[in-house]
């Protein structure tokens, strides 16, 4: 396809070379890449760029400080409720049973590539990282202290890497403490003939 598209952008620019100056340079068909280059040049100038959907685009990295202060917002409130972020999300898949593992990401290029992202790529404010506690928490049973599973929480898999890294690193820099409550049985519920006898 993009050897398609690099002969078309050829033809184009040769054809045109033609027409305007007539002398055309021979490097244009010396070398392709040259002339894929030029063309490059050519679409900044006249503003030729491929059209990418806005709200698609991740190429703007969002600063954590920002996340954070998105997890306290009114705006996260609206959207989100007090229900973890991947609470309502749901995977798409062919068949009755899912793939065991989501995929392996949904942002390529730094644009999102699939119609249904996970619940961190689709939302550009949920940036992963040790300060961002109030995020990480929601990744963490409470039960147990264990991060979650991708199956659980349907994140892919690059996000899940980078969810291992900074839940790590939240330890270690003691951002994220993770007391499970110890609990007291009451074992004469349990052995009440015992103690009878
Ligand atoms: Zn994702």
């Amino acid at each position: 396809m993009s050897m398609f598209i690099r002969v078309l952008g050829f033809a184009r620019t040769s054809l045109k070379s033609t027409i305007t100056k007539r002398d055309a340079p021979v490097r244009f068909i010396s070398s392709s890449r040259t002339c894929f280059q030029e063309e490059e040049e050519e679409a900044e100038g006249t503003a030729n760029e491929i059209v990418v959907d806005p709200a698609k685009d991740r190429r703007q990295v969002i600063p954590v400080e920002t996340s954070i202060r998105y997890m306290l917002s009114n705006a996260y409130k609206q959207t989100y409720g007090n229900d973890p972020v991947w609470k309502v999300y749901r995977r798409n898949h062919k068949g009755q049973l899912p793939p065991r593992k989501t995929r392996k990401t949904c942002v390529r290029g730094g644009i999102i590539s699939t119609g249904n992202p996970c619940p961190i790529c689709r939302d550009e404010y949920l940036v992963l990282d040790y300060r961002n506690v109030k995020l990480l928490e929601q990744f963490i049973s409470e039960h147990t202290g264990e991060i979650l599973s991708y199956e659980k929480t349907g994140i892919c898999q690059r996000r899940y890497k980078q969810l291992l890294v900074a839940v790590l690193r939240a330890k270690e820099f003691g951002t994220l403490t993770l007391d499970v409550p110890l609990r007291e049985y009451d074992y004469s519920e349990w052995y009440k003939e015992q103690k009878q006898a």
